[in-house]
């Protein structure tokens, strides 16, 4: 079983995929990344895509399951992509699977039926709001580095992403 999910905060904004490879109870691969710029559709497509290119031939993982209900109708090839990236996407992950000689079948489920899925829709979230943050951070006061939103006692502030400064800005909004 593969569990993708893609999430952005807006249309088109920062954003970002999870998924997760399962052989019975055993997850053998998951990962979590975040997108410059991106939709909820190109980010689960993406999501795919990473999915099945750690596949290998004779790998019995053909089902693929993703939060969003558009990306498994045009993978399943029962609409058209309008866009000309996401019917890139399309293609690209067409000839992935032939080329592996995988016959996925795509599945939509909604969330909250498997605990699997609402896992990956959790991971996928939490990535595209890190690419929002990141997308939005202000530079460090002192070294001018990426901040990062930090929870303290006092609320949450920015705060420098190098280990060793002690930079912070006072955070005034966030998603
Ligand atoms: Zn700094």
């Amino acid at each position: 079983m593969i569990y993708v999910s893609g999430q952005a905060t807006g249309n088109p904004s920062p954003a970002g995929y999870a998924f997760r490879v399962k052989q019975g109870h055993l997850i053998l691969r998951e990962r979590q990344q975040t997108l410059t710029s991106g939709n909820a559709l190109s980010a689960t497509l993406i999501g795919v895509r990473d999915a099945l290119q750690g596949l290998t031939q004779g790998d019995p993982y053909t089902i693929v399951m993703t939060n969003h209900a558009l990306s498994v109708d045009l993978l399943n090839k029962s609409s058209v992509a309008r866009s000309p990236a996401i019917h890139a996407l399309v293609t690209e992950i067409q000839v992935l699977t032939a080329q592996h000689g995988l016959n996925p079948e795509y599945v939509h489920l909604l969330p909250e039926t498997d605990p699997d899925l609402d896992e990956i829709i959790r991971l996928s979230e939490d990535s595209a709001r890190l690419a929002w943050r990141t997308a939005n951070s202000p530079a460090c006061p002192r070294c001018g580095d990426m901040m990062t939103i930090h929870h303290s006692r006092g609320g949450k502030l920015w705060k420098c992403s190098t280990d060793t400064c002690s930079g912070t800005l006072r955070l005034y909004s966030s998603p």
